[in-house]
């Protein structure tokens, strides 16, 4: 409760990488408590209990908001992803929210991607259908994150026209060790090309699971083994690195 007006959190962003394009696509927005007593406090730790308490509505306007008047400072090839919590969309006036925010930094609706889980569809709400389908009409990118892990995610797929698929860390975690990783990240790659779908794959760590992905037909990457979030003060210097090693 004290943490947003004591102005104790932080957005880091880490880079989704594109491998057609070579270069760094979009960053990632991702929360941080930095809290005067326990020091960095992560996501996973505050998260589930502001949804409990309602508090991730508001906290979901912050990061929202300041995400996008950082992204406006960024080159504008670069598109910033937000995730947003299944609570928010039980609020009747996510859409109003959005479009306050877009307006308010004048950040291009196409520069916004917003990640959400297949909890969101769970409740199977036309309000949440529609609400989807408004920000996708007004040029807002949805991506469907930790893909793979929920309870039945290829339905969701008929249910909504995603713009992105993330692959669970997990299953990028199990290349080399367990054949059956390789063949579902191959699976969803596959999918994803057939239905017009991005697929970023995450938590990449090793230069032996990158070169796996990139033959299992990937299109993004993001992960430690490109970089780990960084402050927004860091992002300028990464992109020009990045553009700097393409050029190379
Ligand atoms: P997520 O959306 O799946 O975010 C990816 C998480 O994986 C991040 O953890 C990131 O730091 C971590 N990660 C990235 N690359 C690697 C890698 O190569 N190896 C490993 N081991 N981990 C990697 P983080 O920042 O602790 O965030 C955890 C979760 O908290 C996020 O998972 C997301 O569900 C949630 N979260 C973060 N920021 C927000 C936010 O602003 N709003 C909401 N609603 N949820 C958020
Ligand atoms: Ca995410
Ligand atoms: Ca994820």
């Amino acid at each position: 409760r004290e943490a947003l007006p004591g102005d104790q959190f932080e957005l880091f962003y880490q880079p989704l990488v594109s491998l057609r394009h070579r270069r760094v696509v979009a960053l990632e927005a991702l929360i941080r408590w930095r809290h005067p007593v326990a020091g960095m406090v992560p996501p996973d730790r505050f998260i589930p209990l502001a949804e409990e308490l309602g508090l991730i509505v508001p906290i979901g306007e912050w990061v929202l908001r300041t995400a996008c008047a950082t992204a406006v400072l960024w080159p504008a090839s670069v598109v910033v992803a937000v995730n947003l919590s299944p609570v928010q969309f039980l609020q009747p006036g996510l859409l109003d929210m959005v479009q306050a925010a877009l307006a308010d930094t004048g950040l291009p609706a196409e520069r916004l991607e917003l990640e959400i889980t297949e909890s969101v569809l769970l409740a199977d709400s036309r309000a949440t259908l529609e609400t989807l389908h408004a920000l996708r009409a007004q040029g807002v990118r949805i991506a469907m994150d930790d893909f793979g892990t929920g309870y039945s995610s290829l339905s969701y797929l008929r249910r909504f026209p995603f713009d992105k698929l993330k692959i669970d860390r997990s299953f990028i975690n199990g290349l080399g060790d367990f054949e059956e990783s390789g063949a579902i990240v191959r699976a969803i790659a596959a999918l994803g090309q057939s239905l017009g779908m991005a697929t970023t794959a995450e938590g990449v760590e090793t230069q032996v699971q990158l070169e796996r992905l990139i033959a299992d037909g990937c299109t993004e990457l993001q992960g430690f083994f490109f970089s780990p979030p960084c402050p927004a003060s860091d992002i300028p210097r990464l992109l020009a690195e990045g553009a700097a090693r393409h050029a190379a």
